[in-house]
């Protein structure tokens, strides 16, 4: 046995024994152990101890949008760290990197979301978006509003309010007890919204929360309409309205928010990932200037949340290159171009593949659903979207299945330096794996 070989067998035995993997089926994991290591990341394809390169299809976890491997950023993080690695951002204190990271937000998010307030991550994000959205009705004078409405096919994170407002059942079914005064709406429709608000009493409700495009969920893009009437009942009932733009921030969908595609302003947004594009842990979120302003004028003592990684100088300072990037590679306005390429690439595989019923896309956020028939949207009885992971991994990409509430959906997310001819690539590997799954069943 080679050196690297004995070496990869160690660390399987390793990481069966002791390493409990987030989000992760346990039973294969400890039957086969991991099926990659990965040990560098370069532009979209990531490489393993075995010298397997794949192409990140998914952007790991839909973060990575400049692509792996930027040493400029390497450079950034050094330096950030040699000088200041830590400094409190409680009470008074405060810090260069996240002084800057808050006025660059506040230049590009939509509408009037003007302060920031720091997290590590997307689940604290919308744990953090809830309790100041009921604090805020607390200092406004109407402590009865505490409930959030959120739809169901979402997805928050799994801090406890965030696995709370997950619409997905299946993680809310992992806990026994969850936390209280969440519901939920359904997806595609305003009316069920207005519904829920109604019949839960429209002064109990604090907020409603919505992803701008549905991403763990299954990827489900709303229409126009749809958020245009969302914001008009939400003003019409006195509801703050968040988006959750953890996934759709920062360039994902082709343009720098998920909420651009609406010309709807929300009152308080979530971020994460794409913000660091996952070279640093940071979240946040943004609250519209008439909040803040009655946040200061109302606060009489202080406001009581915070962590202590809140406004991390290295994240932060990571996260201003990370923008910087964006901006000057235009990675916002290749992510729509390349979106479109990737759609029509998936349009070709509808046209010579009878199993995929559906495909859709917005900028660099896709997917391909399968049904067994297209017209009454019947799914076959054991779901191809996972045979299509496992056979598109073997030829050198890498994807999710979403299979929540009888889906059987592929979905796409790929870094934002994407070529036409890395697409191709993708779609080529996407066709070879789809015939191997389409001939295993027809047989
Ligand atoms: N919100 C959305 C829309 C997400 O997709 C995710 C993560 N996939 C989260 C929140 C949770 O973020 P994190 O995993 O960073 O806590």
């Amino acid at each position: 046995m080679s050196q690297q070989t004995s070496k990869i067998e160690e660390l399987r035995e390793l990481d069966k024994k002791h390493y409990l993997h987030p989000t992760s089926p346990i039973g294969a994991q400890q039957e086969h152990g991991p099926a990659f290591i990965f040990t560098k990341g370069e532009g979209i394809y990531l490489t393993d101890m075995s010298d397997q390169k794949v192409i990140d299809g998914m952007s790991s976890l839909w973060n990575v949008n400049i692509g792996h491997g930027r040493s400029e950023i390497s450079e950034v993080a050094s330096k950030q760290m040699s000088t200041l690695a830590f400094s409190s951002s409680f009470a008074t204190f405060s810090n260069e990197p996240a002084i800057r990271l808050s006025a660059k937000l506040a230049e590009i998010a939509p509408g009037d979301l003007t302060a920031t307030f720091f997290t590590s991550g997307g689940s604290e994000s919308n744990d953090t978006a809830y309790k100041l959205a009921r604090h805020y009705w607390i200092l406004k004078g109407e402590p009865k509003r505490k409930k959030i409405i959120s739809r169901t096919h979402s997805y928050h994170g799994v801090a406890m309010g965030a696995t709370s407002a997950t619409g997905i059942q299946a993680f809310r079914d992992f806990t026994n007890s969850l936390a209280p005064d969440f519901h939920y709406a359904d997806h595609m429709s305003s009316e069920a919204l207005r519904q829920v608000i109604e019949s839960e009493g429209p002064e109990t409700i604090a907020a409603f929360i919505s992803e701008p495009v549905q991403g763990a969920g299954g990827l489900h893009i709303a229409t126009k309409e749809y958020f245009k009437a969302v914001r008009e009942i939400c003003d019409e009932y006195g509801i703050l309205f968040i988006t959750d733009e953890v996934i759709t921030g920062f360039g994902r969908t082709g343009t720098y928010f998920g909420m651009d595609h609406y010309d709807v302003a929300p009152d308080m947004m979530c971020f994460a990932k794409g913000v660091t594009s996952g070279y640093a842990q940071l979240g946040g979120v943004m609250i519209s200037s008439r909040m803040h302003e009655d946040f200061t004028k109302l606060s009489t003592g202080t406001l009581l949340h915070g962590y202590t990684y809140s406004g991390h100088p290295v994240a932060c300072a990571v996260a201003l290159r990370n923008l910087e990037i964006i901006e000057r590679e235009n990675l916002i306005a290749n992510s729509s171009q390349m979106g479109v390429e990737m759609l029509n690439g998936f349009k070709n595989l509808q046209d010579t593949f009878e199993s995929i019923g559906d495909v859709r896309a917005l900028g660099l956020m896709g997917a391909i659903e399968f049904m067994k028939d297209k017209e009454k949207g019947d799914r076959f009885p054991q779901p191809l979207a996972p045979m299509v992971v496992t056979e598109a991994a073997k030829r050198g990409l890498i994807l999710r299945s979403v299979v929540f509430n009888g889906q059987d959906t592929l979905v796409f997310s790929p870094p934002l330096i994407i070529t036409k001819e890395q697409i191709n690539d993708m779609i080529s590997i996407l066709h070879e794996a789809i015939k191997a799954v389409e001939t295993s069943i027809i047989q």
